[in-house]
């Protein structure tokens, strides 16, 4: 079996993921997506802005026109669960035609836990180190004893593609793996996830690693909108609608009229002059004196002009 490939990143004891080839990026999302909305202009903030616009908005398409193959070594149990994650077109080590390698995952002490109280799912609770002891000597005495097995089958010349399945879950094996970028970054929301098992969140993270390189301002906006994003059930919202004061509202309005404001001068300079009758008209309600004030206080962030306003629709229907 491979070894860990010197470009590859290690993960557990002996596994790795190596990002073998990759086609398009950020640049394949924005081309793809203009052909629905638009040639543009292309600066590179506006493939920003669109790449955002379109995460925020589920266009899920453009992200497909990015691809990644990976080559990956992992213990079968993780394969198990990353199997699952249907959308992949996957090429695996064959344990018919291969002999099987001595090479099984012994967790790291720090890995081994109790059964967590709370997460059916979950580990918690340190164990102590007689029993870390006992379970890594388990993994050593199964693995190497089925491992043994497996051998004398195999010098006696029963099939192997029967004589493996003696073999434990925490064997190594290897695969080419294949997805486009929205596929991936849902593998990588649910498996870098903390509810994820541990060892298949190792070889998420490494994955990441490689989506953030290849097409960053996709990385940046999934982080925004759907790993640090929140959306509210029906129930929340008319939770939210019965009990927050109008006037917690308006006051966050009134920075989204200061925001959009200061994002809109950003983007196109007004004279001095047009600035309060543009921040009026994004429905701020300060007087001009208190505007300048804080115009002049240099506090205001710029944001997006467009996510502003969606921002603002949402606001007003919690009224
Ligand atoms: C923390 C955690 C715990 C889990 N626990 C269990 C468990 O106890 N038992 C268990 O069996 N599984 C479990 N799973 C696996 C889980 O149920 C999913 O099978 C797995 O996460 C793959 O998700 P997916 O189907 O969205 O992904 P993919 O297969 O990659 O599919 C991506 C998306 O494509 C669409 N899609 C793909 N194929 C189809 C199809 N045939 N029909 C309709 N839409 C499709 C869906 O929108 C899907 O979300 C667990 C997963 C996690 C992350």
């Amino acid at each position: 079996m491979t070894q860990i490939p010197e470009d590859a990143i290690k993960c557990l004891d002996k596994g790795f993921v190596r990002l073998v080839d990759s086609m398009g990026g950020d640049d394949a999302i924005v081309q793809a997506a203009r052909v629905s909305y638009g040639k543009g202009t292309s600066k590179v903030s506006q493939d920003r802005g669109l790449i955002r616009y379109l995460m925020r908005h589920r266009h899920s398409t453009p992200f497909e026109m990015v691809e990644f193959k990976f080559h990956c070594k992992m213990p079968i149990f993780v394969a198990r669960q990353w199997v699952r994650h249907r959308t992949a077109n996957i090429n695996e080590y064959s344990l018919r035609y291969s002999e099987a390698r001595d090479e099984f995952y012994y967790p790291d002490p720090d890995h081994i836990e109790f059964q967590s109280a709370l997460n059916k799912q979950g580990r918690g609770g340190e164990v102590p180190a007689e029993l870390k002891q006992k379970v890594q000597d388990y993994f050593k005495e199964i693995s190497e004893r089925s491992f043994a097995i497996y051998s004398e089958l195999n010098e006696a010349g029963v099939a192997r593609e029967l004589a493996r399945s003696i073999l434990p879950v925490n064997l190594y094996t290897e695969w080419y793996w294949k997805n486009d970028l929205h596929n991936l970054l849902h593998f990588i929301g649910l498996r870098s996830d903390s509810h994820a098992q541990y060892e298949i969140r190792v070889f998420s993270d490494a994955m990441a690693e490689s989506v953030k390189a290849v097409a960053p301002f996709a990385w940046e906006a999934y982080q925004d909108y759907v790993v640090k994003g929140m959306r509210f059930s029906r129930v929340e919202q008319s939770l939210l609608e019965r009990t927050l004061p109008d006037r917690v509202i308006d006051d966050i309005n009134e920075d989204v009229a200061y925001q959009l404001t200061a994002t809109l001068h950003h983007n196109k300079p007004r004279e001095d002059a047009d600035l309060y009758p543009l921040y009026q008209k994004q429905g701020g309600s300060d007087s001009e004196a208190d505007f300048k004030l804080k115009w002049d206080s240099g506090e205001i962030e710029i944001g997006n002009v467009r996510e502003l306003r969606e921002f603002k629709e949402k606001l007003l229907s919690l009224k």
